[in-house]
């Protein structure tokens, strides 16, 4: 006998930000969520078919176009509900038709998600459960979906390998940014694996390792004098 884990997922990066949209399933329904769909929603549904897979639910990180962008086209293609962000990122959903045009996506729509997610609530896919944490920073209302038994998180614009999210957005907030990795991810654990919303997977432990804006190294140094945060160059 094998024991399968109970959640599988493939990253399928799009739009001309290359964001990790993320396509998780519950191994034994073969329903699927898709975290983040930004754009090119029709090589997503293909993707889907192709894994044989049932779409449930959209779930959104934060309202940037590159992560948001789709899911309005999604959900008319499919009928299923889009759940989160947290309400504080409806202004930033609202200023998704005018940076679609920005990024010559002029299908990028704005919406109302079917449920907003606060700290600590519960999303269902199949028959698992991922936990949401609200973090903001990135934008207001940023929320990271989190799985406890395989240890796994879709982390959006929070934490990339070896950076964190801008913070110089309006209602960006780089000590709010800091409190939330280190006050509520990094108690999850250093063997967390987590999806950023660009570039490479990394763990919370290896970031606590080695990231120069949160690392134990520079979380040590900020209490101390004088200290600056490094010029942050991240992709979102
Ligand atoms: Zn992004
Ligand atoms: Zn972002």
């Amino acid at each position: 006998m094998t024991t399968q884990s109970p959640i599988s997922a493939v990253i399928a990066p799009v739009t001309p930000l290359q964001q990790n949209c993320t396509i998780v399933w519950c191994s034994k329904t073969r329903k699927a969520a898709i975290i983040d769909p930004g754009g090119e929603v029709d090589r997503l549904l293909r993707a889907l078919k192709d894994q044989g897979l049932t779409l449930e639910k959209i779930w959104i990180t934060h309202g940037h176009m590159d992560h948001a962008g789709g899911a309005a086209e999604l959900k008319a293609k499919t009928g299923v509900p889009i759940e989160g962000p947290h309400k504080d990122d409806q202004f930033w959903i609202d200023r998704i038709q005018e940076s679609g045009e920005m990024y010559g996506m002029p299908e990028a729509r704005i919406f109302v998600p079917d449920r907003w997610l606060e700290d600590g609530d519960v999303v269902t896919l199949g028959e698992t459960q991922f936990e949401v944490l609200h973090c903001p920073g990135h934008t207001p209302g940023h929320v990271v979906f989190f799985h406890r038994e395989t240890k796994f998180a879709q982390v959006g614009d929070v934490l990339f390998q070896g950076s964190i999210g801008r913070t110089d957005f309006p209602r960006g907030n780089h000590q709010d940014l800091i409190d939330a990795i280190t006050g509520k991810l990094w108690p999850l654990g250093d063997d967390i694996r987590f999806v950023p919303g660009h570039g490479p997977m990394s763990s919370f432990g290896a970031e606590r390792r080695s990231n120069p804006f949160v690392g134990d190294r520079a979380v040590a140094a900020m209490k101390g004098p004088g200290y600056t945060a490094p010029v942050n160059r991240s992709p979102g």
